[in-house]
């Protein structure tokens, strides 16, 4: 729109004039300058002569990607009025509408289901008993009555009717909480380790940098503007993982010792490219960072990542490919130019071990590193809390905990700070809801993604049989003494990461049946593994028996100490 027309017409008197025109440099000066067109580094421009029409980052319109397309054509962000409409009329979106409607963090999942699908935003996955009552209530009024917990910490209510996803987004946002950015090519939940600021063995309390990082992208226009989503997590060095070695970015928390090139303190290093769909897991890159900078260093490595990223083939717009394409060197180089200090490459042999990995230490009682305290690990199934159970918690973690709880990447919770005195009655409140904090050794790491139940890729019902197999593990082999990943991902795009499972299975369709893939010994951080395939494809029906033929192999031929890795 060209404001000067508009303030320069004849119609108005000029005490008007001059009111309009500082109106219109106002609302520039907020950002809020009217939409004209897109640079051609794809930035929302107001001046018609900056809006080049033709590229969008630097790429000819006509060799975008269709969801490219979508982008440049209007920005999601700017679809409000049309959210209104599909509210009031109740009406199912276009299909480019609802990719922008992601932008939301709702995804409209027809055809497995013909609703809305609401994905959250919990950095480091903390949550407040009110925001979980809050959760629980939209559920039960206007949602599927559930709960699913994700593999990023985070949380997702499905069922949602086009005529509710207005208030559920209001309703959200007086809890408090927001859905911005949770879906399509945007920074997804920010994770943390989920015992950050309660672990005895911990070196840095790494919460406040996820939230550093969440306030970053929710403040800066340009983090909204990438190619493809993008995954950040903080690993605190303490005995939870984060399995940061799967992200784009993994903040790794590390000691270094005063007798090495810089003073002696906790660090940083700095992981990349983890995309474990693609089997590759992301590497240390040789930088060593102050926890002051690593919000700034994420945040400029997205911005080489947006400018640089492949508009025009999204298997190939992740940020792997970029640096692949590129060589880390210059990928780092590139990041400095847009910081204000200069980064600092250090070795990882002159840091200290990462201290080790209690695989089984998010679920159980556990002390924490203040006296007297303790956390409770539950263990929900495959992530799915009903309603009943989300009130249950809530009250639990107000009556014997601080009114907080922490979100897993393992698709469980925990509840921090209760006092030893009430831990009995805690426990009892738990089991009294149904819910188990020393499960089983299979189904407490047994993860599966929505599958056939609520996603259109899906070949395969994951959920009900990832329970189904756990269940029988756990009953027939009730003597496992280490922790047994089951990951069951119903397609190829891997969202329960099938291959870092120590048994891993994807969905495939078997002579029109719902069966899978099955993927033996993979691992994250210290037991680190791509899984390699056992079996091509296998229907659901036959699948039982053979694990229970793995599993018992499994038992009676390893040594002490091995995992699915080694076997
Ligand atoms: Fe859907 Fe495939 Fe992701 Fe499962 S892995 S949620 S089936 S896209």
């Amino acid at each position: 729109m060209d404001t000067s027309a508009i303030v320069n017409s004849a119609e108005f008197t000029s005490e008007q004039k001059e009111y309009l025109q500082g109106f219109f440099a106002g609302v520039a000066q907020r950002g809020l300058a009217p939409f004209v067109g897109h640079t051609a580094d794809g930035r929302i421009t107001s001046d018609p002569n900056q809006a080049a029409e033709s590229l969008w980052f630097n790429t000819p319109v006509e060799d975008l990607a269709r969801e490219e397309r979508w982008k440049h054509e209007q920005d999601p962000f700017s679809l409000w009025d049309k959210l209104l409409q599909y509210a009031n009329r109740n009406e199912p979106p276009t299909d480019d509408d609802r990719f922008r409607i992601k932008y939301f963090g709702l995804f409209y999942v027809a055809p497995a289901q013909d609703s809305f699908m609401l994905r959250l935003r919990i950095p480091g996955g903390i949550l407040f008993t009110h925001q979980l009552r809050g959760l629980a209530q939209m559920a039960e009024e206007w949602g599927s009555g559930r709960a699913d917990l994700t593999t990023r910490s985070n949380l997702q209510i499905r069922e949602f009717q086009p005529k509710d996803i207005v208030r559920v987004l209001n309703r959200l946002q007086s809890l408090g909480m927001t859905s911005r950015g949770a879906g399509a090519d945007n920074i997804r939940n920010i994770t943390a380790s989920p015992t950050t600021g309660l672990d005895p063995q911990e070196l840095l309390d790494v919460a406040p940098l996820a939230d550093a990082m969440q306030a970053y992208i929710s403040n800066s226009p340009d983090m909204y503007l990438l190619p493809r989503k993008f995954n950040i997590a903080f690993d605190n060095g303490g005995a939870i993982s984060v399995v940061a070695d799967t992200n784009d970015i993994g903040f790794i928390a590390v000691e270094v010792r005063g007798d090495q090139s810089v003073p002696a303190g906790v660090y940083f290093r700095v992981l990349l490219c983890g995309i474990t769909g693609h089997r590759q897991f992301a590497t240390d890159c040789g930088l060593l960072l102050r926890p002051d900078q690593t919000v700034a260093v994420a945040a400029a490595m997205v911005r080489v990542f947006t400018q640089h990223g492949d508009r025009t083939d999204r298997k190939e717009a992740r940020l792997k490919y970029l640096v692949d394409q590129w060589g880390v060197e210059k990928f780092l180089s590139e990041t400095e130019k847009l910081l204000a200090f200069p980064l600092i490459h250090v070795p990882a042999s002159e840091c200290e071990p990462r201290r080790p990995i209690d695989r089984a230490g998010h679920i159980g009682v556990h002390a924490q590193a203040q006296p007297g305290l303790y956390y409770i690990g539950v263990s929900v199934p495959v992530g799915q809390l009903p309603v009943s159970q989300m009130k249950a918690l809530a009250d639990i973690a107000d009556r014997y905990g601080s009114g907080e709880l922490r979100l897993t990447v393992w698709q469980n919770l925990l509840i921090p700070n209760i006092s030893g005195e009430y831990l009995e009655a805690a426990r009892e409140a738990l089991v009294a809801a149904g819910l188990n904090y020393t499960a089983s050794t299979v189904l407490s790491g047994t993860i599966a993604c929505t599958g056939s139940q609520g996603c259109r890729f899906a070949a395969s019902d994951t959920k009900t049989h990832a329970v189904a197999l756990a269940r029988q593990l756990d009953k027939n082999f009730p003597l496992l003494d280490q922790p047994i990943n089951l990951h069951v991902t119903g397609c190829s795009h891997s969202c329960a990461q099938h291959y870092v499972g120590d048994v891993g299975l994807m969905g495939v369709k078997v002579g029109g049946e719902e069966g899978y893939q099955v993927l033996l010994g993979g691992g994250t951080d210290q037991q680190q593994g791509i899984a390699r395939e056992l079996i091509p494809a296998i229907k659901f029906s036959d699948l039982p028996p053979v694990m229970d033929r793995l599993f018992q192999a499994y038992i009676g031929k390893r040594n002490s100490d091995e995992s699915f890795l080694d076997f």
